[in-house]
């Protein structure tokens, strides 16, 4: 009989269709749990609605599915999840990540306590808080600083402050954005130092608590801020062998002091003259439709990696099948609703480009970063070699034109 997997995601994931073809290929059998508020919740065949805020009533739910039959595995497709999956895998006795690692994976504030205690690369950081008097606080922070709310992601809310005043308007802008998203505050943030240098991700399979590099990304534009919107990624990375070598023990470090012991692990570190610091990193895949840059072996996405060695299948090849991968999150080239984008065919046509996707929708309207947190598509290339991939991305983006129009503000 075919294995049976719980997957927790959210209804907006961009990672969920990967998982469903890898367990169409797999032939394992997939429920999917959706993160959404208890009025909607209810289940429809292998598709389960559930609060998972609602965190023991949402256990409860899995547990009555897992009885009905046997679950090989439970994964978080998404940040939303992770916690829950620990919880439910531990109740049913499947190996797991203990629910405090998949916590701190997600806190940044507890992230970096962590580093800071197992002496991981990371930046000097503060704990602050909306209601803080900033103006007092502003001048005992370093500059040039990064402020962050502690549990978002894709960069939302991440602003760097060169100054006083540049730290007390993200300070507010942090707060807007949080009394929008979770309510009146006050609500905690992060002040940290910033880290100069060049980013790179990291993609890895961790097993019994070691971790196997699978993939590192290059990001070749510069992400300095103010704001830290995600472009170019591209595979192999065209850094020398021992820097990657030192980034793969920098971010097994981390993986360790967060205490991930198995599963995806997705991390983004710094490097300048000092080595490689960590930023951050997640116990899940990476994010968007980016995966789609990554093939193992005989041409197996990394979801069939992650369902392969949650069911105890084999993990055939672990290395990249040969040739360089890239993706372009699309920027968003700013405020306004979007009303037509043109020359997809054509950045279609340039050579190397595998597909060019517009996720937004028309007609409505697109939010930049630091508010946004959604993305305008994803332009994938392929090539032999890394620069000549990177190249096809930027000539293809050139090729694409957006119309925007202004957004018409509601009276009230
Ligand atoms: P998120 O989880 O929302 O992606 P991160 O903490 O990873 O938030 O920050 C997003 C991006 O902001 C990082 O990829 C990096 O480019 C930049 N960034 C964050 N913190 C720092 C820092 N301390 N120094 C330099 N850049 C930073």
């Amino acid at each position: 009989m075919a294995q049976r997997v719980l997957l927790l995601t959210t209804p907006s994931s961009y990672r969920l269709p990967a998982f469903l073809e890898a367990g169409e290929r797999l032939g394992i059998e997939l429920l999917v749990a959706e993160d959404m508020p208890a009025a909607l919740a209810g289940r429809a065949g292998l598709r389960i609605g559930l609060d998972f805020a609602d965190e023991a009533g949402a256990t409860r739910t899995l547990l009555t599915v897992a009885a009905e039959a046997p679950l090989a595995a439970v994964i978080a497709v998404d940040d939303s999840g992770s916690l829950l999956a620990a919880r439910v895998s531990a109740a049913l006795g499947l190996p797991h990540n203990r629910p405090e690692a998949a916590e701190a994976a997600r806190d940044k504030y507890r992230m970096r306590q962590l580093f800071a205690q197992a002496g991981v690369p990371s930046p000097a950081f503060r704990l602050c808080s909306t209601d803080d008097d900033l103006a007092a606080l502003a001048t005992r922070i370093a500059y040039p600083c990064v402020v962050k709310p502690l549990r978002l992601n894709g960069s939302r809310g991440v602003i760097r402050a060169d100054g006083p005043e540049g730290f007390v308007a993200a300070a507010r802008r942090i707060a807007r954005l949080l009394d929008r998203l979770e309510g009146p505050g006050p609500h905690q943030f992060l002040a940290e130092a910033f880290i100069p240098g060049f980013e790179v991700a990291l993609e890895g399979l961790i097993d019994r608590g070691r971790l196997q590099v699978l993939a590192l990304f290059d990001k070749p534009d510069p992400l300095d801020g103010p704001f830290f919107e995600e472009t170019i990624y591209v595979t192999p990375s065209r850094l020398p062998p021992e820097v990657q070598q030192a980034i793969g023990e920098v971010a097994a470090r981390a993986a360790t002091a967060v205490g991930l012991e198995r599963g995806p692990l997705h991390a983004e570190l710094r490097v300048n003259e000092a080595g490689p610091w960590m930023v951050e990193l997640a116990g899940r895949t990476i994010g968007g439709l980016c995966s789609r840059t990554l093939r193992f072996g005989t041409d197996a996405s990394l979801e069939e990696l992650i369902l392969r060695q949650a069911t105890g299948l084999p993990v055939e090849s672990l290395s990249a099948a040969g040739s360089a991968g890239g993706v372009m999150m699309i920027p968003i080239p700013g405020p306004g609703v979007l009303r037509a984008v043109h020359g997809v065919a054509e950045a279609r046509a340039v050579p190397g480009i595998e597909s060019v996707e517009i996720t937004a929708p028309l007609h409505y309207p697109l939010v930049p970063l630091p508010e946004g947190d959604a993305y305008l598509g994803f332009i994938f290339a392929r090539g032999e070699r890394p620069e000549q991939v990177e190249a096809a991305l930027r000539a293809s983006h050139d090729l694409l034109a957006f119309e925007l129009m202004p957004e018409i503000p509601v009276l009230s």
